[in-house]
């Protein structure tokens, strides 16, 4: 009797579990295809890239089919087991086409299950025709790609393929690109400052003396709004690769006897010796960003490579940071993977805190698919960016969005059918994440 009394009570409970929030009428019919062709005619802001100037990539020792597994997929194949010295020799011309896929192969077999890999396989099928790798088909995925590198392919694929309007891109080559499309965000090496050299180098960067804390304070300053005439739109931090995103609002004292250490020692010192100075540099910076009105973007969550500490990236570290400077704009990266609810409560919390899916939906698609179901219910939408691809070559920019499309579209067909939202409503939020958003936070234009 308890047994069927307990069956009962899970049967009851499942069904009230499944109960959605029904708050729109149903949707007219094939409201998922109209979904999925209304993403597709948007033209999207693409926030975060590292794109390379296609000038170089012809004499990079990587003008084949290794063009798609230096970036990302390495991280899988080395994960899986490949030495990174061996992983490097299939990045240079010592190698035919046909003997780096033999050094690949049995460890694509170990690794072909990731989100990574499949990004690569999937660009090959959709930018040149190629349905699977193997010993044949890398060497056609060679000539294609060094066929393609003889026309106009960055443009070609971001603007022909994936339809971007504007593209933010984190590289201090900025010779290339259509300058009606490229943007730029830049990033400031004064938080791993250890040793004299470090300082010396920037000095010499800024045309400055850097004898003091006040001469190291006036370079950021120098650089800074350098950057900001130049037209950047955003500054970046990769600060949690190193360190904690604890970031302690230390007195100028404190700094200052780090500074002094600093100055005094011939070996660069430990990062727990020095993180006062680089913890007021934050502070400073942030003080720019503040004056400026410029947006700060943040590296949240896994760090690319291999081996790090993933808790030095828990966005919750940066909460003193969204409470002092409440008129800074912080945008956190990545999705926070793992963090995801972390993030939402976040953002949801503070009025001055974005969440971008830059990067996230080749680390994995159930986690973005899962998580964007969640911001949705939790954030105002104004404060979610949908994509960047964050990607060094272009084709790969091209397959991480067919991903970013396919899984905003579920999310979307889900809210819709559960009655969540309306179909119009919808269709709104799509346009929102993957275009309007940024261009009102970064204030583009043509
Ligand atoms: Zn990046």
């Amino acid at each position: 009797m308890k047994k069927i009394q307990f069956t009962l009570f899970l049967v009851i409970a499942s069904i009230i579990m499944q109960a959605q929030v029904t708050i729109k009428p149903p949707p007219q019919p094939n409201y998922e295809q109209r979904i999925r062709n209304y993403i597709d005619t948007i033209k999207v802001v693409d926030t975060h890239e590292h794109l390379m100037n296609p000038k170089g990539i012809p004499n990079s020792g990587m003008f084949d089919f290794m063009l798609l597994f230096h970036h990302y997929a390495d991280d899988d194949i080395k994960s899986s087991g490949m030495s990174k010295p061996t992983f490097n020799r299939l990045l240079t011309d010592s190698l035919t086409v046909p003997e780096k896929w033999e050094i690949l192969k049995p460890y694509w077999e170990k690794s072909f299950n990731t989100a990574y890999n499949r990004v690569v396989l999937l660009t090959v099928d959709k930018l040149f025709g190629i349905k699977e790798l193997n010993e044949k088909t890398v060497i056609e995925l060679s000539n294609k790609i060094q066929e393609a590198y003889k026309t106009d392919w960055l443009n070609t694929v971001l603007k022909d393929k994936c339809n971007i309007e504007f593209v933010i891109n984190d590289s201090g080559d900025r010779s290339f690109g259509d300058t009606s499309m490229f943007r730029y965000t830049q990033r400031f090496n004064y938080f791993r400052i250890d040793s004299k050299e470090v300082i010396n180098n920037l000095a010499k960067q800024n045309k400055v003396t850097i004898h003091s804390l006040d001469e190291l304070d006036n370079s950021l300053k120098i650089e800074f709004e350098k950057a900001y005439e130049g037209g950047i739109l955003t500054l970046k931090t990769t600060a949690a690769y190193f360190r904690s995103l604890s970031f302690e609002d230390v007195s100028k004292e404190k700094a200052e006897k780090v500074f002094n250490l600093i100055q005094k020692s011939e070996k660069a010192l430990p990062f727990e010796m020095v993180k006062s100075l680089s913890d007021y540099m934050m502070h400073r910076m942030l003080d720019l960003a503040d004056k400026y009105n410029t947006p700060i973007q943040i590296h949240t969550g896994l760090q690319a490579g291999d081996g790090n500490y993933i808790e030095n990236s828990n966005p919750t570290h940066l909460a003193n940071l969204f409470l002092k400077y409440r008129d800074v704009q912080f945008i956190l990266f990545h999705g926070g993977y793992p963090f995801g609810s972390e993030l939402a409560s976040l953002a949801k919390n503070f009025r001055n805190v974005y969440i971008d899916l830059c990067w996230l939906y080749i680390i994995s698609p159930s986690y973005s698919e899962r998580y964007l179901h969640e911001w949705l219910e939790t954030v105002p939408a104004n404060k979610i960016m949908g994509f960047g691809g964050d990607y060094h070559n272009v084709e790969s920019v091209y397959g991480h969005l067919l991903f970013a499309k396919e899984i905003l579209g579920n999310v979307l067909i889900e809210k819709v059918e559960s009655r969540y939202f309306s179909e119009k409503e919808a269709l709104k939020i799509a346009s929102m994440i993957l275009h309007d958003n940024a261009v009102n936070l970064f204030k583009l234009k043509h």
